[in-house]
Order: C-alpha cells, then sequence, then structure tokens
C-alpha cells in the first residue's frame, strides 16, 4: 500500500529533480541550437538552388544574347556578300570604301575579308594590323575545306570554330559565301577577336562576376577569368544555338557574386534561434534557481516547524514535569491550582458543583522530624498510591507539599457526593502503612470548600478549605469540616489578631495571671500556674486559646515565651522577702518555643537578673513536645535540667501515653489532664487511668498534679489516692498575682482542704 502510494510520488521526485539539474538548461541551449542548424541548412540549401536558378537565368541570357548578336552579324556579312553577288564588277578601291563603313559601325570585327574561289585571302580591310594575312589560304584543313565547300554548295554561312587568328589572338570566323554552287565567287568572312568580341557583348559587371568557358564541341576553346576567387560550388552549362557550331559555355561564378545572391535568412534565422535558445536555457536557468531556492527555503521551513514541534514536545514534557510533583507522582499545586479553574469555568456553564479537599497528615511533621526525612518521604509515597487509587474522571488528587494534599471532585450533585468521597479518602488511612520496617497508624484531617457556595474562584476556594482545615484541627485531629459562612469571621478576626499581636508586646498588652496548685499532702499552696492573657485594646481580656495558636504559627511565640518567663521571674523576685516567698511559679512552653536554641541562656538570663534560684521555676511541657524533644535531641532539656529549673509534663495522657520515654528521662512532675479528672467521679476507667498514672509517676520518683479539678468528689478522690497536688477552679480559677497575694493571705484558697478534711 505504502509502496504504491510512493511510486507516482518519486516518479514526479524524479522529473522535478531532472528538471532542476544543471543539465536541463544546457539541453534546452542544444535543441535549440541543433534546430537552428537545421533551419539554416534548408535556408541555405534553398538559397543553393535560387542561386543556382539565378546563375541558370545569366547563362541563358547571355546564350540569347550571344545568338542574337551572332545572327546580326551572320546577317550582316551575308548581305555584303549579296552585294558582292549582285554587283560582281565592285572594284576593290570600292568595297574597302565599303568595309571600313561596316568596320566603323561594328566596332567587332577584327577584319573583313573577301576570299576567292580557291579559298585565299584576296582583299581585306583594314589591311594595317593584318599586312600578311593577304594571299593566305583559309581552307587549311581538310575540315575547314569541307566546311566551306558545303557552304558554298547550300549558300548557307559557315561559322569557324575558335581558331588561332592568323592575324593574332584567338576568334573565329563568319563566312558568308558569295553565290551558290557554280556560280559561287568566293566568300565575304569577318574576322572576330575573342576578347573584343566578349567586351563588346558581356558587360564588365559579368567579365567581373564570371568565369565563363566557351566549348565547342567537347573542348574547352576559350576562357575568360576575372581577377576574383571562383566558387567551387556553382556551375551552369548553357548550350548556345548558333549555325553550322556546336557551342556551349559553362558561367563560374566568383564567390562574391555567390555571397551577394545569398540572403540573410539563414544567417539571421540561426542566430535569432540561437539567440532564443540560450534566452530559454538561461531563463531556465533562472526559474531552476528561483525554485531551488523555494525548495531550500520550503526545507527550511519543514525543518524549521519540526523543531518547533520537537520543542513543543519538550515543552509538553516540561510542562508534564513542572505539573507532576517528583515525589508523589501526583499532580503538583500550580496544576492542581490550574485545573481546578478551568473546571469551575466548566461547572459554571453546566450549573454544577466542585468540591474542594483540602487534607493535611495528622502528626506527620513529627513523624519526619523524628523518624526521618526519608521515612517521611517513604510514607508520603505510599499514602499518595492510596489517594491516588481515589482518582477517576471526576477526581483529582494533587500532593500539595508538606504534609498536604487536595483533592478535587468535580460534578458534584449533592453533599452526599462529597460525604462519599470522604468516606473513600478516610478508608485510605484504615489500614496502617508499613514503612521501613515499621507499622503505623496514620491519621488524616480534612477541610472542605464546595463552589459555589463557599467561593466563587479557585482561590477563595483554597482560602476557605483551608480556613475548614484549621477548624477541623481545632475541633481535634482525623475529622473533617465543610467550610461554613461563620469560619470566615472567625478567620477574619483571626488575621486581626494576628496583625495586633505583632503590636501587643511593644505596647506591653500582655498580663501573666496565676492559678495555685494545692499541695494535697501538707494542705499548703506552694506553688501556682503561670497563665497568660492579653488585654486587648478592643476585645478586652483574650484567653491564650484565641491567640497562642496564632503565635506559634507566625513565630512570635518565641518573643512572648520570654516575656513571659521573664515577666514570671520578675514576679519570683517581687514576692522575696514576702509571706508568697516560697512560691514556685510553673511557665508553660509550647514545641516551637523549644527549637529556640538560645532558651535556655534566656531563662539563665533572666533568672539571674532577677536573682531567682532556679528551683523556684517550673516549665511545663506537653507530652507529645516533650517526645518529640527527646526523639529529636535530649539537648534542650538536658540543658534545662542541668540549669537546676523543674520540668512538668503538662496535659499528660492525651498523647501518646508512652511511660517509657519518662523511664529514660525522668521529669518533677506529671500533670494528669483534665479530660481525665472531668469524670473521675463518674467513669470507672478514668478512675482506673488516675489511679494507675499517680502510681507509676510515684514509681518513677515524680510528683503528681492533677488538673481541672472543679468538684469536692474530685479532689476527694484525688486524696484518697494519693495525688500530690490539685488545681482547678475548685481551688481557684487563675487571677491576677494581687488577687492571689489577697486570696492567700485571707486562706480562702484552703476551703478545699477544710472539705476533705470533712471526709
Ligand atoms: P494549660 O497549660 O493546660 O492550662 C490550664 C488551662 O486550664 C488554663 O486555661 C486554665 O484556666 C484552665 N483551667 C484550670 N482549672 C480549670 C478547671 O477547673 N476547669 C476548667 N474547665 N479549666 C481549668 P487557659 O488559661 O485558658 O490556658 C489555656 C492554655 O493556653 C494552657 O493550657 C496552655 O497550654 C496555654 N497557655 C497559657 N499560658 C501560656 C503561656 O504563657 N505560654 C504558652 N506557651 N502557653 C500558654
Ligand atoms: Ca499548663
Ligand atoms: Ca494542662
Amino acid at each position: 500500500m505504502e509502496q504504491r502510494v510512493n511510486k507516482p510520488a518519486s516518479a514526479t521526485r524524479t522529473l522535478a529533480r531532472g528538471l532542476l539539474s544543471t543539465v536541463f538548461p544546457v539541453l534546452i541551449f542544444l535543441v535549440f541550437l541543433t534546430l537552428a542548424a537545421v533551419l539554416r541548412h534548408g535556408l541555405e540549401q534553398q538559397d543553393n538552388r535560387q542561386i543556382a536558378a539565378n546563375l541558370e537565368h545569366q547563362a541563358e541570357a547571355m546564350a540569347a544574347g550571344l545568338e542574337r548578336e551572332f545572327s546580326i552579324h551572320v546577317k550582316t556579312i551575308q548581305r555584303m556578300a549579296e552585294r558582292l553577288e549582285v554587283m560582281p564588277e565592285t572594284p576593290e578601291s570600292v568595297w574597302n570604301a565599303d568595309a571600313r563603313r561596316y568596320l566603323k559601325d561594328y566596332g567587332v570585327y577584327q577584319a573583313l575579308e573577301w576570299i576567292d574561289r580557291n579559298f585565299i585571302i584576296r582583299w581585306l580591310e583594314p589591311v594595317s594590323g593584318n599586312p600578311d594575312v593577304i594571299g593566305f589560304n583559309v581552307a587549311f584543313s581538310e575540315q575547314r575545306r569541307q566546311d566551306l565547300e558545303s557552304a558554298r554548295a547550300t549558300g548557307n554561312p559557315d561559322i569557324s570554330g575558335v581558331i588561332s587568328l592568323k592575324q593574332g589572338g584567338q576568334g573565329f570566323v563568319i563566312y558568308a559565301p558569295v553565290g551558290t554552287g557554280t556560280d559561287n565567287n568566293g566568300f565575304i568572312a569577318g574576322v572576330f577577336r575573342m576578347e573584343v568580341l566578349a567586351q563588346q557583348m558581356l558587360s564588365s559587371r559579368i567579365l567581373d562576376s564570371f568565369q565563363i568557358d566557351l566549348i565547342t564541341g567537347d573542348n574547352r576553346t576559350y576562357q575568360l577569368t576575372p581577377s576574383d576567387s571562383i566558387s567551387e560550388i556553382f556551375a551552369h552549362t548553357e548550350p548556345v544555338n548558333l549555325p553550322t557550331l556546336n557551342w556551349s559555355f559553362t558561367l563560374r561564378p566568383t564567390n562574391e557574386w555567390v555571397e551577394n545572391q545569398r540572403s540573410d535568412w539563414p544567417a539571421m534565422t540561426f542566430a535569432s534561434l540561437s539567440l532564443l535558445g540560450l534566452l530559454t536555457s538561461l531563463t531556465t536557468l533562472l526559474v531552476q534557481l528561483i525554485l531551488k531556492r523555494n525548495r531550500a527555503l520550503l526545507k527550511t521551513r519543514i525543518e524549521l516547524d519540526r523543531e518547533i514541534d520537537q520543542r513543543k514536545i519538550i515543552q509538553q514534557d516540561v510542562a508534564r514535569l513542572e505539573s507532576t510533583d517528583t515525589l508523589t507522582g501526583l499532580a503538583n499545586r500550580r496544576f492542581f491550582m490550574d485545573d481546578l479553574a478551568h473546571t469551575l469555568s466548566i461547572a459554571d456553564r453546566q450549573m454544577r458543583q466542585v468540591a474542594l479537599v483540602l487534607l493535611d497528615l495528622d502528626r506527620f511533621q513529627m513523624l519526619n522530624d523524628s523518624l526521618g526525612h526519608q521515612f517521611g518521604d517513604e510514607l508520603l509515597i505510599k499514602i499518595s498510591e492510596r489517594l491516588n487509587g481515589l482518582s477517576d474522571e471526576r477526581i483529582l488528587v494533587a500532593y500539595a507539599g508538606g504534609d498536604e494534599f487536595m483533592l478535587c471532585q468535580q460534578q458534584v450533585d449533592s453533599v452526599d457526593d462529597v460525604i462519599h468521597l470522604l468516606g473513600a479518602v478516610k478508608q485510605c488511612f484504615e489500614a496502617p502503612y508499613e514503612v521501613q520496617g515499621q507499622t503505623l497508624n496514620v491519621t488524616a484531617t480534612m477541610g472542605i470548600a464546595v463552589y459555589p457556595q463557599s467561593g466563587l474562584d479557585a482561590d477563595t476556594l483554597l482560602r476557605n478549605a483551608d480556613i475548614a482545615l484549621y477548624r477541623a484541627k481545632d475541633q481535634g485531629r482525623n475529622a473533617y469540616q465543610f467550610y461554613t459562612e461563620g469560619m470566615q469571621d472567625r478567620e477574619v478576626m483571626r488575621l486581626e489578631l494576628d496583625k495586633d499581636l505583632s503590636q501587643a508586646l511593644r505596647n506591653d498588652e500582655f498580663v501573666l495571671f496565676y492559678q495555685p496548685q494545692l499541695d494535697l499532702d501538707r494542705g499548703e499552696i506552694n506553688s501556682v500556674e503561670a497563665l497568660i492573657r492579653w488585654q486587648h485594646p478592643r476585645r478586652g481580656l483574650l484567653s491564650p486559646v484565641d491567640f497562642i495558636p496564632l503565635a506559634e504559627e507566625s513565630g512570635r511565640i518565641t518573643d512572648i515565651g520570654r516575656w513571659v518567663v521573664l515577666a514570671a521571674c520578675r514576679q519570683l523576685a517581687q514576692w522575696q522577702d514576702t509571706p508568697y516567698e516560697h512560691l514556685r511559679i510553673a511557665v508553660n512552653l509550647s514545641g516551637r518555643e523549644l527549637d529556640d536554641e538560645e532558651l535556655v541562656d534566656h531563662i539563665r538570663e533572666a533568672l539571674e537578673s532577677e536573682n531567682v534560684p532556679a528551683e523556684r521555676l517550673e516549665v511545663e511541657l506537653t507530652e507529645e513536645v516533650f517526645i518529640q524533644n527527646i526523639e529529636r535531641n535530649l539537648n534542650q532539656l538536658s540543658r534545662l535540667q542541668q540549669l537546676g529549673v523543674h520540668l512538668a509534663i503538662d496535659d499528660f495522657g492525651v498523647g501518646y501515653s508512652s511511660l517509657g520515654y519518662l523511664r529514660d528521662f525522668p521529669v518533677d512532675v506529671l500533670k494528669i489532664d483534665r479530660s481525665f479528672i472531668n469524670e473521675v467521679t463518674k467513669r470507672h476507667d478514668d478512675a482506673v487511668i488516675t489511679r494507675a498514672v499517680i502510681n507509676l509517676a510515684h514509681n518513677l520518683g515524680m510528683d503528681v498534679v492533677a488538673e481541672g479539678v472543679e468538684t469536692e468528689e474530685q479532689l476527694a478522690f484525688l486524696k484518697n489516692n494519693h495525688c500530690n497536688v490539685a488545681q482547678g477552679y475548685l481551688i481557684s480559677r487563675p487571677i491576677p498575682a494581687v488577687e492571689l497575694e489577697n486570696a492567700m493571705a485571707e486562706g480562702s484558697l484552703l476551703k478545699g482542704i477544710a472539705v476533705n478534711s470533712e471526709l
């Protein structure tokens, strides 16, 4: 099939190549040249024929002239003979006079003679120049005698052939008998010299243009040769009809005459055809050059097109590479957002909804930090594989970077479609992941924004999905949250707060409240927890839950933390030499603060500058932060310990609940999370756990603080189970230092012990 299609194409290609070859114009020129030569040859042939005809015509004219002249002379001489016949007594002197008149009238005669019966020349005119002739016998040969005698017998004139004249030179003689037969009285003879005759009869033009051969019988008897060269091609022989003579002559033109006869056509035709050929081949050459140039241009264009195509492919490759995340092989954020924008434009036309799901892996950062980036990458790849299983023509899964994934669901008809997808996503995290020989359960939190109600463009949708995600995280992990209008308000507030937060430290808007901790063994207040408050210029007193997470996100927490430590140290310094000088202050440090390398130095400086012993300060770290820090490096915790500050584990029980860590790194205090205490008197298992934790902590040599003690029953339970310290609203809410001092002075904080004492 291919070949059949190719054949004509290759034939035309060969033809095209032939037409474009340099031989082609040469060939054209040669064809024209040949044509010109053939034409010239034909025209020359015709020319030659014309010349031959002209020559013949010339010869005929000459022959006719000769015949006419001759007959005139023959008649003249015959008339003389007749006159002598009629008047035989004519004396010589009269005849001589008559002859002289003839000679004068006809300049061609060499001489006129009367010859007697015995063929002897008797009379002669003119005598001068011909003196020896008288007495000459003209029948000098047998042939001549016979001719003359037959002329005498018939009365017809006789013309001798060309003979050597007695008078010298070449010539011929016309004999007219005087009387016939026996009455004959000799002959009147007219002698002609050839040269003179020729000069008389032929114009000088003819004499200059032709060689004339006079032929008598078969012999050339006389020749007239011009000075110019003679053509070897042309010759014409013409008979001359004369009585008693077998004459003919051959006319040979001079080359000059021939050339004059020739027409210019053959040369002109040849020249013009050759020129035409040359022009045609030059034109062909020009056309070829143009075509070749066009072809070259075309070729360059094709090559250019090919290059452009290749570049396009490369660009597509690059685009593909650029649109794909190299680690996970999923679409990247940029591609996802472009695609989302496109999807939205289609959804708008179709009046369908689009869901954007933002997925954040819970605690991934911690895993990454503690188990290494390699581990983190492998885990990400595995998670990506499972998530990618969800992708189809309606669902696009992308990796947004960090621990975030994005899903876009098209053609959503109702919220059930999205819920279904969220269920499918949750399925991806049901089975544990196997990475580097470890098995671990991973959970994810999701924020969802739905087009058009949660945003009209891709960026808004993404931002709102992010807000929803943030809310979902706030409310505990492993959950999802749809974006709602109210979130936007909260988000606006959050952003405003973040802005205000940057001014808060400078404006000294933070204050520390103190929540007393009741020593259950001794019935005394020996320590307080410092809890920060923000005296916001417009919003009033703000709880740390409203701004600490914000400060952690923005990094401002480091400076706030420093302020807290310094404020606590100042308070301790203030309490020196007062009834409160025994109090220890516990400050809260977030994970982010612990990342600060200079933290320990700063605490030391604060203690030193306020001249406060280190053991008066306690640092509270959440279980999570504590473990992270142990896994990364012990350095920061060790240095804190070496500094002499107390270490407390905050919110114990909600995180890892792995006491193994504590065995390796003993701390001073364990704070049982409020959630356990809350229902410790109602829920059996909470009571069991609390009891177990208290025992375990004691075994590890730690004191136990119970948080969130709100009821007498809770306090009683804790006391009965030998919990060391109780903290909660039952004893006191967090209060300013002054209030604390007053309350302590009043002893009102110890009413719980009174209750206890009743038990
Ligand atoms: P936290 O460290 O667990 O602090 C105890 C929280 O429980 C305090 O909330 C306290 O007011 C509250 N609380 C105490 N007793 C009771 C009770 O009987 N019932 C109930 N329902 N709640 C009780 P607050 O002051 O709002 O602080 C919240 C969290 O903010 C703190 O939790 C702590 O994690 C963080 N925080 C407070 N101040 C600071 C600070 O200076 N630096 C850092 N990094 N975080 C701080
Ligand atoms: Ca705390
Ligand atoms: Ca706590």
